[in-house]
């Protein structure tokens, strides 16, 4: 089996780092090394022209277009959000190496500049105005191609070509597979080109994902969401529910495994929620089965994970097949019952506390992280509390907790009481050391266990490696060996923190 783990430590960080929801702003297309895969890989052709499926890109953002096509225009994408976004991105930028485009090394040089965007929150949704201001005169006065791509553009579809006259392209996720129009439409000197579909039954497939992480491969299995939580714009700006047939989904993973993936990550705003469409009626924990089976494949993980669709038969899969990670990553989103129904959430304290109790009652340890949103319209001191109260009964291996954001077109917007900015950072401040402290005694008591890790980074300058457990805790360590990246190693906790756990590589002599 292959492997190309020609890469740049600092990069690698990046991505690994922000392996949990809500996390990567600013990752950027143009990382130091990437991989190309295809569906093509067993025989490298596809569309009548030629590609490698598991190629090391040059660390300039060198020429990757396919044979017979002149590598004359460059691309750079900026991405915001969650990891979801990150894939998408890594699909959109197969799209555009399929047409011939190079990535370039950073915005100043690409003739395509491309952001896609999250409006999850409204800084988040801010960020892509002022990145559109910083190149408006490039735009205007280089030809540069600005697109707007993701949730704003599902947001403020036309609205987007009023504020920054200066961007070409608008496109929202549901309408991604629709990019080849578009891109032509664009390279033909059209302005003002949009997609903006929402009412799809398609996902997004491409023939080309350029892969930015070299050992955990991202794959959607799911796209949209039809649940209406009263404070989230996903339903409106990523559409309906959509699942990918498995079949499609495990030729992808196969082909992961023979270009040397062994980390695949699931991806879905629902992840769980998953419904084959295809014949073989695959649930959720069949198709986590089918794709931990896959040989070459050690680990799986799958992330988000909705309450009302979590069942024993996911937590039984996870017992019985070691290549599925021990972690869970189950939102909650408060502890209140009162909120959790204001916010319709379409679940109880008490059952997802139920939800809790089958992690628990696995074989294995299986690590849960939630996320958790505080000054909700309408919440009081009692409801919070009884959030925090939710933290000690539960205690978290992790938790992304974030002061709520009103959004537009959500029900949540124009509900009363809302809650002033200051309450809520309190609210948020208290949540964080309450956390702090579950974690640092819950990973204090790993000192002195050996953990296998799958080593994806090194710290040069403090002589550590990094990795993975299984659980998902980040590991850093010192080796005396010199070439472990892209290994599974066992490594021993000798101290931790609340973020992270240090050790040392326990070599086999
Ligand atoms: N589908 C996942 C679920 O049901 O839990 C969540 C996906 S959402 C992209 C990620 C997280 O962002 C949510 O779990 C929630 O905590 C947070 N979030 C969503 N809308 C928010 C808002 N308006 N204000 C603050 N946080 C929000
Ligand atoms: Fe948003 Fe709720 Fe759907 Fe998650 S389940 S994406 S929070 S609407």
């Amino acid at each position: 089996m292959s492997k190309t783990f020609d890469i740049s430590i600092d990069a690698l960080r990046d991505a690994t780092e922000n392996a949990l929801p809500e996390v990567s702003v600013g990752a950027r297309h143009a990382v130091p090394s990437a991989r190309i895969t295809t569906p093509a890989a067993g025989d490298g052709r596809l569309g009548g022209r030629s590609f490698s499926s598991d190629v090391a890109v040059a660390s300039h953002g060198g020429a990757l277009a396919p044979e017979g096509r002149l590598p004359n225009k460059s691309f750079y994408i900026e991405t915001f959000g969650c990891q979801m976004n990150v894939h998408d991105s890594e699909k959109v930028a197969g799209v555009l190496l399929g047409r011939g485009y190079r990535a370039a090394e950073n915005p100043a040089q690409a003739d395509l500049l491309l952001y896609n965007t999250c409006s999850i929150r409204e800084k988040a949704a801010q960020k892509v105005f002022s990145r559109l201001g910083d190149h408006k005169l490039s735009a205007k006065n280089n030809g540069k191609v600005i697109g707007v791509l993701g949730c704003v553009a599902q947001q403020e579809g036309e609205e987007i070509f009023e504020r920054a006259p200066w961007v070409s392209l608008v496109c929202g996720s549901a309408s991604y597979r629709k990019l080849p129009d578009l891109v032509d439409q664009i390279e033909t000197g059209g302005r003002r080109v949009m997609g903006l579909d929402l009412d799809t039954d398609e996902t997004f497939e491409t023939e080309i994902t350029r892969r930015d992480n070299p050992f955990r491969a991202y794959l959607t299995i799911i796209e949209g969401c039809d649940y209406s939580c009263a404070y989230c714009v996903v339903p409106h700006t990523r559409g309906p529910e959509r699942s990918r047939a498995s079949g499609a989904v495990l030729s992808e993973v196969r082909r992961l495994a023979d270009s040397g993936y062994t980390e695949i990550q699931l991806l879905g705003q629902t992840v769980n929620s998953y419904r084959d469409p295809s014949s073989r009626g695959m649930n959720f924990a069949a198709l986590l089965r089918g794709v931990a089976a896959v040989p070459g494949i050690r680990r799986v993980r799958f992330t988000t994970s909705h309450p009302n669709d979590f069942h024993r038969e996911i937590v039984e899969a996870i017992d019985e097949i070691p290549a599925l990670c021990d972690h869970v990553h189950l939102p909650v989103q408060s502890g209140s019952p009162r909120v959790l129904k204001a916010m319709r959430r379409t679940y109880t304290r008490e059952e997802y506390l139920e939800k809790i109790s089958l992690l628990r009652s696995a074989r294995r340890p299986i690590s849960v992280t939630t996320d958790l949103i505080v000054g909700f319209p309408g919440e009081t001191d009692r409801d919070f509390e009884e959030t925090v109260t939710l933290l000690d009964e539960v205690c978290y291996d992790g938790v992304f907790s974030f002061k709520y954001s009103p959004r537009p077109n959500t029900p949540a917007m124009t509900m009363p009481d809302a809650i002033p900015e200051e309450e809520k950072g309190r609210r948020l401040a208290i949540l964080q050391d309450r956390q702090r402290q579950i974690q640092i005694e819950r990973n204090e008591t790993l000192v002195g266990e050996t953990f296998e890790v799958l080593v994806d980074g090194r710290h040069a300058s403090r002589g550590q490696w990094s990795g993975r457990t299984t659980s998902n805790r980040i590991l850093n360590f010192t080796s005396s060996s010199e070439s472990i990246l892209g290994e599974y190693v066992q490594v021993r906790v000798t101290r931790a923190g609340p973020n992270s756990l240090v050790g040392e590589h326990v070599e086999s002599s």
